[in-house]
């Protein structure tokens, strides 16, 4: 069987030094906001080229807290793709925003930059632009309709730590942008992690202040606040992690390089861009038959995932809050996407054989 992921192999070659750092920490005594938070934040915004990073307890935390730094009045509207993950939807509506969805490209999976404006009102306050399944959107535009309309920026990163679009890596864009260590992620904790980076430093203070209780100073509150906080040893397991990224994310691309080289082609692939260094969080294909094609791959011992099978607008919990609008493109995408097996335990000749199963379907 050809699994699509497993954790343990996915992090069995660093369990060396997961359990040296676990012990270390453990008999250290200091388990919350202690050194190995700080220093993971300071290689973390090392690495993305930002200023600030500052680590929270997960992604969607760390969207809801980056939206929160703004103080936007309530039922500001702010911009999101309509095909994301539900994490960027749920943190605007906990903020009491208005989420105004916006259509994907049909090729990038992100944001189409040509949508934005004509959904840009006098109550928009910001746009969440989504680097879905480890592709960049195209942040220059983005960040010229942005500045144009004296808008914010948040990036939603949570799928693509360490890509770029025209050599400047996410999380360096936006005015804040949220990361996601969730396991899965090309930087995947053992739990639940994210962090907030930015290059403003008043932004940071105040994100710092937000996740740890609206306090700057110890049992004094200037805002309402969240806990929120990395753990320590997370952190440090993240820390391990973080210099294996590049490893990683050099992994997938050469497993997406074979998929995307040998796959016949009467699949949609991703496309490929001089000017996007994509790290295939999720490497998907499409195709019309996306259902008998997935259980043709698991009757062949090869298994696959879906992201994602339902759009937002479809999803039960909307019903009533987000508008009645169609999104066919949003919709055509859930209905024809297949994940497939590209794990840092993959091997190329795991990826030949899916190769081989699939240009037979
Ligand atoms: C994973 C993910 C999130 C949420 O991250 P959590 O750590 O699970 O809260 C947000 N946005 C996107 C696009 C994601 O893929």
């Amino acid at each position: 069987m050809i699994e699509y992921e497993n954790l343990g192999k996915l992090n069995k070659p660093f369990f060396e030094e997961y359990q040296k750092a676990f012990k270390e920490t453990l008999e250290g005594g200091w388990y919350i906001m202690g050194k190995g938070v700080q220093t993971f934040e300071n290689e973390f915004a090392d690495y993305c080229g930002a200023k600030h990073s500052i680590g929270v307890a997960n992604g969607l935390d760390a969207l809801i807290i980056a939206l929160r730094a703004f103080n936007f009045e309530k039922g500001s509207e702010i911009i999101v793709p309509s095909n994301t993950y539900i994490a960027t939807i749920l943190s605007i509506l906990h903020n009491g925003l208005i989420p105004v969805m916006v259509e994907p490209d049909r090729t990038t999976y992100n944001l189409d930059v040509k949508r934005i404006e004509e959904k840009i009102t006098s109550k928009t306050r910001a746009i969440i632009p989504v680097h879905l399944y480890g592709k960049m959107c195209e942040m220059d535009t983005i960040t010229s309709i942005a500045k144009k309309h004296n808008i914010k920026v948040i990036e939603d990163c949570a799928q693509s730590h360490g890509a770029k679009y025209k050599e400047v890596k996410a999380g360096n864009w936006g005015d804040l942008n949220a990361f996601s260590f969730y396991p899965t992620k090309n930087l995947g904790a053992i739990g639940d992690a994210g962090a907030i980076t930015t290059n403003d430093k008043e932004l940071a203070s105040s994100v710092y202040a937000l996740h740890n209780y609206g306090s700057k100073v110890k049992y004094y509150n200037e805002l309402v606040g969240f806990n929120s906080r990395l753990d320590e040893v997370q952190a440090v397991f993240l820390s391990i992690k973080l210099k294996y990224l590049d490893n990683i994310n050099e992994h997938k691309r050469k497993l997406a390089t074979i998929y995307l080289q040998n796959l016949k082609s009467d699949y949609v692939k991703p496309v490929v861009h001089p000017d996007y260094f994509d790290v295939y969080h999720i490497f998907n294909v499409r195709h019309p038959k996306r259902d008998d094609l997935k259980a043709y791959l698991l009757k062949n011992e090869i298994k696959t995932d879906i992201h994602y099978p339902v759009a937002p607008d479809k999803q039960s919990a909307m019903k009533g809050i987000l508008d009645n609008q169609p999104y066919p493109i949003s919709e055509e995408i859930h209905q024809t996407t297949l994940s497939l097996p590209i794990s840092y335990f993959h091997t190329e000749q795991d990826i030949s054989r899916v190769i081989e199963v699939m240009n037979k379907f």
